[in-house]
């Protein structure tokens, strides 16, 4: 591995504290977006006609082209501030429409999926959930020529990766540049701190430096020419390397969120590793993002913009269940919305008319299409998602099989569509992973899953429909008794 030596590992304070090299965006959400690792994207050929099974999409064209000219509008910097509304029954792929629409606008574009009933958390204010999922979805691309160091280097292993010198004990001390002697000849192996502590100092080939063992640091204590004897290096493990300057001047590009860009402000200097943010839980100590640093933060952002430095990438904020939102998350939702810094906002919601929550304090409260504010909703560009033919689910169901890595009969699957056409695409999907491992159970991992598995399951688990018609089963014999 040739090793760009710099650094983004460890957050750099500059512009009055702010820090503006965060760690590495956190993954949190992923799971939620697990289920969806085959869309690829909407799927469209060049006319922006949807193709039969494309990109992991299957079914569902007219949403996907409809997305596609959407798609086309962001990508001319028209209808940002108007949320897309997607509309349909449940699993019939609303949240992966959002998904695909974002890896559209390019891989580096963030995506945020929360659900409306998120915000009602005992702890955390509703606007400041949704502030937080806003700045989730805004990415920010910080352009940076630094100079970095660039020399022969192994990959390290974890442990080494934790402590740089672990390999090497205490006994290191000295090192010329070019990482090809120390005490003893092993090939040295840095981590990215030590690096940009090389950096820092300015050392060149050639040139000894003395890295402290406990702590990484460097100090350049002179040439290797002169130095060589006094630091007691052997004839034999001094192998002098051809000198000159090792430095280069690279552009590099860092993708982070302005939420990571908070997270990374507001934790407490140094304790960033998993014992200090246990000791931080233990002791009740809270990671609080303000108001105030979120202004600052934004100062600074705006400033690099204006200097060219970093530009923003707007992701995409995906809030699915819509109507569970209330009046007060609306109006910050419509404010949010005119921000020059916003997200493109996906909402979904599979409810028709129904009460907007939060008007209903005093008796009845105002119905809306979808539980939203007609003023919110005559700014949407509204696109609704169908109910799925047993064909196309059978092919989602192949599809999901192959990524999950699970052998199954065509006779399973066909059994699977017909029951997913009656119930719901996400209860049969959901009985994939279970199906294979009591396959697995009962044959070792000699037979692929059959349709003996599938109906074993349905013993097992039942489908929404099957258990309200089991509970009004048991209300009426409570009736009659
Ligand atoms: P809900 O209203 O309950 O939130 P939804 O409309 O958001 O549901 P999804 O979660 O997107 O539905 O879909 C359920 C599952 O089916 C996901 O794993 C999704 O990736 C998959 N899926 C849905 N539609 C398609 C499709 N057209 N092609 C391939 N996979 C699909």
């Amino acid at each position: 591995m040739s090793a760009a030596a710099s650094s983004s590992s460890a957050p750099q304070a500059n512009n009055g504290g702010i820090i503006t090299q965060p760690p590495p965006p956190s993954t949190l959400r992923e799971s939620r977006i697990a289920t969806h690792s085959h869309i690829k994207g909407l799927g469209l050929a060049d006319d922006g006609t949807a193709m039969d099974v494309s990109q992991g999409f299957i079914g569902q064209n007219m949403a996907r082209e409809a997305l596609g000219l959407h798609l086309s509008l962001l990508k001319l910097g028209k209808y940002s501030g108007r949320p897309l509304l997607l509309v349909g029954p449940p699993g019939t792929g609303k949240t992966a429409l959002a998904l695909a629409l974002s890896q559209e606008l390019g891989s580096k574009v963030p995506f945020c999926a929360m659900v409306g009933s998120e915000v009602y958390s005992g702890e955390v204010k509703k606007t400041e959930v949704l502030g937080s999922c806003f700045r989730r979805a805004i990415g920010l691309r910080i352009k940076e020529t630094k100079e970095v160091y660039e020399g022969e280097v192994t990959e390290l292993t974890p442990s080494e990766a934790e402590n740089p010198l672990s390999g090497y004990g205490k006994t290191i001390s000295h090192v010329i540049v070019g990482l090809k002697t120390v005490k003893g000849t092993k090939q040295l192996r840095l981590d990215p701190s030590v690096y940009e502590a090389i950096q820092k100092e300015r050392v060149v080939v050639g040139d000894v430096i003395y890295i402290e063992a406990n702590t990484g640091a460097v100090k350049r204590v002179g040439r290797s020419d002169t130095y060589a004897s006094e630091y007691d290096l052997e004839a034999e493990e001094y192998v002098p390397l051809p000198k000159g300057d090792v430095h280069k001047r690279k552009e590099l590009v860092q993708d982070v969120t302005l939420n990571d860009l908070d997270m990374a402000n507001a934790k407490p200097q140094g304790g960033q590793d998993i014992m200090s943010v246990m000791g931080q839980l233990v002791k009740g100590g809270r990671t609080e993002v303000t108001d105030k640093l979120r202004k600052e933060i934004n100062k600074v952002v705006d400033k690099y913009i204006e200097q060219g430095v970093a530009e923003l990438v707007p992701g995409v904020l995906f809030i699915d269940e819509v109507h569970m939102l209330d009046m007060e998350c609306f109006t910050y939702l419509n404010r949010a919305l005119e921000s020059p810094m916003s997200p493109y906002v996906v909402l979904a919601s599979n409810r028709g008319i129904c009460t907007i929550r939060g008007t209903d304090t005093d008796g009845e409260g105002i119905r809306s299409p979808h539980g939203i504010p007609i003023d919110l909703l005559d700014r949407c560009m509204i696109i609704k998602t169908s109910l799925y033919t047993k064909e196309e689910i059978y092919k989602i169901l192949e599809l999901r099989c192959k990524v999950e890595n699970i052998n199954i009969t065509p006779q399973a699957l066909t059994n699977l569509s017909e029951q997913g056409e009656k119930t719901s695409l996400r209860f049969v999907l959901q009985l994939l992973t279970p199906s294979n491992i009591l396959n697995k159970t009962k044959t070792g991992n000699t037979s692929s899953v059959d349709i003996e598995d599938i109906l074993e399951l349905n013993d097992l688990f039942l489908d929404a429909k099957r258990s309200t018609g089991l509970l009004k089963d048991l209300e009426d014999l409570e009736k009659k008794y």
